[in-house]
């Protein structure tokens, strides 16, 4: 049996999504750029698709450009505030210290070419307030950036808040909501986003594609140069099937997302009231405003990554939390944002889960780890000595 709860780096895709897809391979397979009937063909449904999804988002058909994903998304949101920067002499960008590292390492590019970072902190329960992103406004600011709930500890931020301190002092606004999309309600318009990306893999659709939303009046940068697709703003011949994809199931996650989101949560708090009884325990996030399927834990004495072994032994999938930092053995970027110190940060434990958990999952998942959390502690010489009181706990 296969427990799998690591829906925040991939989620398998629903079956609406799937057969959205096939036509798309099999009978409508033209190029949207080419005259003939076949072509044409697929450029009608292009457009349909597009307008689906603009709809869904509460925005214009132009002002959806679709891109290979989240990355990508986000690279060229924040090239686009760079560009605009340069052109008006605004060189100041804000963003957080826990982004993920599609932002994080496009700023840090930018920061090479002159660019000033300001990267606010997070506190301990890993949220900014709209009032650190007023006070950290100049009159050189360009783009804040901030992403809509972390991937890793699943807190969600002040988005519409934040929005509307970008809209008052004129600043663009750019959100990484790849998180966000199809699990929590999204208005762009009433949010005040100017700029958004999205990824379909993380809402049960196909990987490889995405949107990146730019309100219209904003003059987007080209990523990749090439035909004209995309009104000229994303070259390359359109992944039509993956698009077919994304717009279904993105369709079916907005239809259904109360009624996931009572599930998810109901799994998500008997999973969080269960193991954070395990002694020298903490959760991270923020309690409150959390990620519907999100739990996320540090468990002192132990490493993560010894965990998941483990765990995958018994048939659990689980992460320590971002796919792009397991294989490195530096501790999380967003444990270390939030205070965690480097050992604790070692011991972390992420869970996402998704509709299609279920209650036995969870009874599998509250036997099985407090049990192999007392293992690994109980072979760890640094453990032992904590429990004789030779070196201090620290959680
Ligand atoms: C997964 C993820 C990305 C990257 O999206 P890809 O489609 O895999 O490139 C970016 N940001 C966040 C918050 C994510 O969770």
């Amino acid at each position: 049996m296969t427990i799998y709860a690591d829906n925040a780096a991939t989620t398998k895709m629903s079956r609406t999504a799937i057969d959205a897809m096939l036509p798309y391979f099999e009978h409508i397979y033209g190029n949207p750029s080419s005259l003939h009937t076949v072509g044409q063909n697929a450029a009608e449904a292009l457009d349909e698709f597009r307008g689906t999804i603009a709809k869904t988002l509460g925005v214009t058909a132009q002002e959806i450009y679709f891109t290979s994903g989240g990355s990508e998304s986000d690279n060229q949101a924040i090239l686009t505030a760079a560009r605009y920067g340069e052109r008006k002499d605004k060189r100041h960008i804000i963003s957080t210290a826990f982004e993920h590292h599609a932002v994080l390492h496009t700023l840090k590019k930018l920061e090479k070419q002159g660019y000033e970072i300001e990267l606010l902190d997070v506190g301990p329960t890993g949220t900014i307030t709209a009032e650190q992103v007023k006070n950290a406004i100049r009159f050189d600011t360009c783009l804040v950036t901030v992403m809509y709930a972390n991937n890793e500890i699943g807190s969600v931020m002040p988005i519409a808040e934040i929005g509307k301190v970008c809209r008052e002092h004129g600043v663009y606004f750019h959100t990484d909501a790849v998180q966000a999309v199809g699990h929590l309600p999204i208005n762009i318009p009433e949010q005040n986003i100017d700029m958004l990306s999205l990824s379909a893999h993380k809402f049960h659709g196909p990987k490889g594609v995405g949107v990146l939303y730019v309100r219209r009046g904003i003059p987007v940068a080209t990523l990749i140069e090439g035909g004209a697709q995309e009104r000229g703003k994303r070259a390359g011949t359109e992944n039509l099937a993956g698009i077919a994809g994304m717009t279904a199931a993105l369709t079916e996650a907005v239809t259904n997302m109360e009624e996931n989101n009572r599930k998810v949560q109901r799994l998500r708090d008997r999973l969080i009231e269960g193991l954070t009884k395990i002694p020298h325990s903490a959760l991270n996030g923020d309690p409150v405003n959390r990620l519907p399927g999100n739990v996320h834990l540090c468990f002192e004495g132990i490493e993560g990554e010894s965990l998941l072994l483990m765990l995958d032994e018994y048939g659990i999938c689980a992460s320590s939390g971002s796919a792009c930092t397991s294989g490195s053995l530096d501790p999380s970027h967003v444990l270390l944002a939030i205070g965690r110190p480097h050992e604790i940060a070692h011991g972390s434990l992420r869970l996402s889960l998704s509709e299609e958990n279920t209650d036995e999952d969870v009874d599998v998942m509250l036997e099985k780890i407090p049990e192999v959390v007392e293992y690994l502690r109980n072979m760890s010489p640094l453990w032992r000595d904590k429990v004789n009181g030779k070196k201090e706990f620290v959680l």
